[in-house]
């Protein structure tokens, strides 16, 4: 039986961006000229003439202000998920914090789309260790997954396991869904989305989705909408973060175009109930 994969986006604008809060100050986003609906309308017409399923982690800010697209994104089948309200990085705020931000975020998707939300993934792979309270709260809410641990270093840490896998926690168990990456004896690298699924050789990404789907496990892919947007606003950012960014953006679409034609793709839903029949 093949394995199908996993396609998720981080449902949020291209202002949306962990810690460079001295370059794009957060009482700027109101006033930045949002790109959203654009963005991902180009990337569900790409899903839709694959007919392929994502799981979609909205950010709650960004429904609150668009509820016609996320109705749009759930009315073709895709999940909806949570990508937390305000967008701050777990290990920056309290567990009450982290509750309140978690619940109105879920509020708002349920509110619009009629429909439970299941699964969550932290800005910027934010649960890690320091954080891992989350995970419990998670639980607690009566969410089934999470996917906010990137066995990657700095962001997260190599020794998480690189495949879905059950956390056991004191209230029970949670799927935790990382992305792929690509594992080398020097480093870990982010193959599944962002710089690295636009940059490394298509041919590496490819066998490393393989090597999962060897194992019976799927390999999990991470887009932005702002990263189908080649006339995305340049802001001053430190060099680091504007290679992380930009760097290939041109060369999104087609990856995304190779992966739907060489892979079967799903929602990380359809993976977790396909798990517990
Ligand atoms: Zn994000």
């Amino acid at each position: 039986m093949t394995v199908k994969n996993i396609l998720t986006v981080d449902l949020e604008d291209w202002f949306h961006i962990c810690g460079v809060g001295s370059f794009i100050p957060r009482e700027s986003w109101d006033s930045l000229e949002s790109r959203v609906v654009e963005n991902t309308t180009k990337l569900l017409d790409i899903l839709g003439r694959a007919k392929t399923l994502a799981t979609f982690f909205v950010l709650g800010s960004v429904a609150e202000k668009n509820p016609e697209l996320i109705r749009k994104i759930s009315g073709s089948g895709h999940e909806i998920a949570s990508h937390g309200y305000a967008h701050r990085r777990v290990y920056t705020i309290t567990p009450d914090l982290f509750r309140d931000d978690l619940r109105k975020s879920a509020d708002i998707l349920t509110g619009i789309t009629g429909d439970k939300v299941k699964g969550y993934r932290a800005p910027e792979w934010s649960i890690k260790d320091g954080s891992m309270w989350a995970l419990d709260i998670l639980l607690e809410e009566g969410f089934q997954y999470d996917s906010s641990m990137a066995p990657l270093p700095i962001i997260g840490n190599p020794n998480y396991p690189a495949i879905p896998w059950k956390h056991r926690l004191s209230g029970g168990e949670m799927w935790e869904i990382p992305p792929l990456v690509g594992v080398t004896p020097l480093i870990s690298l982010p193959f599944g989305g962002g710089w690295g699924l636009r940059t490394f050789p298509y041919s590496l990404i490819r066998s490393a989705i393989v090597k999962n789907n060897q194992k019976g496990m799927p390999s999990v892919i991470f887009l932005h909408p702002r990263e189908f947007d080649i006339n995305c606003p340049r802001v001053r950012l430190p060099l680091i973060k504007r290679f992380v960014l930009n760097a290939s953006l041109e060369s999104t679409e087609k990856r995304l175009e190779r992966l739907l034609d060489d892979f079967e793709l799903t929602t990380a839903a359809d993976f977790i109930s396909g798990r517990q029949a």
